[in-house]
């Protein structure tokens, strides 16, 4: 166990790749990016192609059982005590909403993930763990709570700025004011108020296209434990679970006005948490965590002392190349 500890590098981020299946609509004949092996990933016509390499490559036909596996131990260390973040990273339309949701035919790494948390407290009887849930969506720097009552059903512009506030203690904890975490006690209920907080998500968008593309998402489990190695008291770790907003760049999609902002926002935020991610890697002492929301509120959660898994999509089409490449540079700067 001692050799286990010495192996196990805290603040360590591990980078996935997955392909996305063509859809029935799309032409198969491709040019798109190849996967050599479990970690390597080739794009680009022959005589410039590049390569890149990442801890496990996911390929097509790769079922959601498939890439939970590989999840699951960091899953476990959530249960151990550790603050743990699972992104999913990429362009609209790769599947990260996929990976992270899935369907109700094959579900994907949260409600897995309950599923695991809850079975593997049950098999314990020597630790009581406490888990709690809360959802929500972040958007131009705004901030909603998907699990609250009566969640207005209107456009985000409508509400303030101030619908939520970040607050970190003197011990570096992150607190979001008043954001619901409602205790669950069982995968059903768990899954059941999941699906609600999804749902909310999804009313909130006016046009389906834009659905989801445009906010982060992200699902935090608060896990509390009492045993013997905690002496009576309760430790706490907390699970994040971020469906990221769309990384593709924005002159390709011609976007304009309230487009244009949007697209900027996500563009900012997943900078500012890739900036985070490599001055970590880099053991720098200043951590830029104050240039986004969403590195403030993931501050206590990335860092020396957690895990992190990203998961970087991407598109199995010749046209997304582009797309793919930053994709893949993104993931290259994080590893
Ligand atoms: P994103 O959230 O990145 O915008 P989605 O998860 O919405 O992308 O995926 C886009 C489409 O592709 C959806 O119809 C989804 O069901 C499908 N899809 C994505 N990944 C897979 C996969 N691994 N297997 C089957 N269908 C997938
Ligand atoms: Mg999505």
């Amino acid at each position: 166990e001692a050799l286990n500890k010495l192996l196990d590098i805290k603040g360590s981020i591990r980078v996935f790749c997955r392909i996305r299946p063509f859809l029935s609509h799309e032409r198969k004949k491709s040019f798109g990016p190849i996967v050599s092996g479990s970690e390597k990933v080739l794009i680009g016509s022959t005589g410039n192609r590049k390569e890149y390499i990442l801890d496990r490559v996911f390929t097509q036909d790769a079922s959601q059982d498939l890439v939970f596996m590989e999840v699951e131990p960091i899953l476990r260390s959530a249960l151990d005590g550790h603050n743990v973040c699972i992104f999913a990273y990429g362009q609209t339309g790769t599947g990260k909403t996929f990976t992270m949701e899935g369907t109700a035919e094959c579900p994907g790494i949260v409600p897995q993930a309950l599923e695991l948390l809850f079975h593997q407290a049950s098999l314990d009887e020597s630790i009581s763990f406490s888990f709690g849930l809360s959802m929500l969506e972040v958007y131009m720097g705004n901030l909603r709570d998907l699990l609250a009552q009566k969640t207005p059903r209107k456009r985000w512009e409508s509400l303030s700025r101030s619908v939520l506030n970040i607050q970190t203690d003197a011990d570096g904890s992150v607190e979001i004011e008043r954001l619901h975490e409602v205790t669950v006690t069982d995968f059903a209920q768990a899954n059941k108020l999941y699906n609600l907080g999804r749902r909310a998500r999804s009313t909130s968008w006016t046009n389906v296209n834009e659905l989801s593309s445009r906010s982060h998402c992200l699902t935090r489990i608060s896990i509390g434990r009492t045993g013997s190695r905690e002496g009576g008291k309760m430790a706490t770790s907390k699970l994040w679970m971020v469906d990221l907003g769309g990384s593709e760049r924005l002159l390709k999609t011609q976007a304009t006005g309230q487009t244009l902002d949007e697209g900027k926002s996500i563009n900012l935020s997943l900078s500012a948490l890739g900036d985070v991610i490599c001055a970590l890697k880099r053991k720098r002492n200043h951590i830029p965590y104050r240039n986004s929301k969403l590195t403030q509120i993931l501050r206590d959660s990335v860092g020396d002392r957690s895990k992190a898994l990203m998961l970087v999509h991407l598109s199995p089409r010749e046209d997304d190349i582009g797309e793919s490449i930053c994709s893949l540079s993104f993931a290259k700067r994080a590893r």
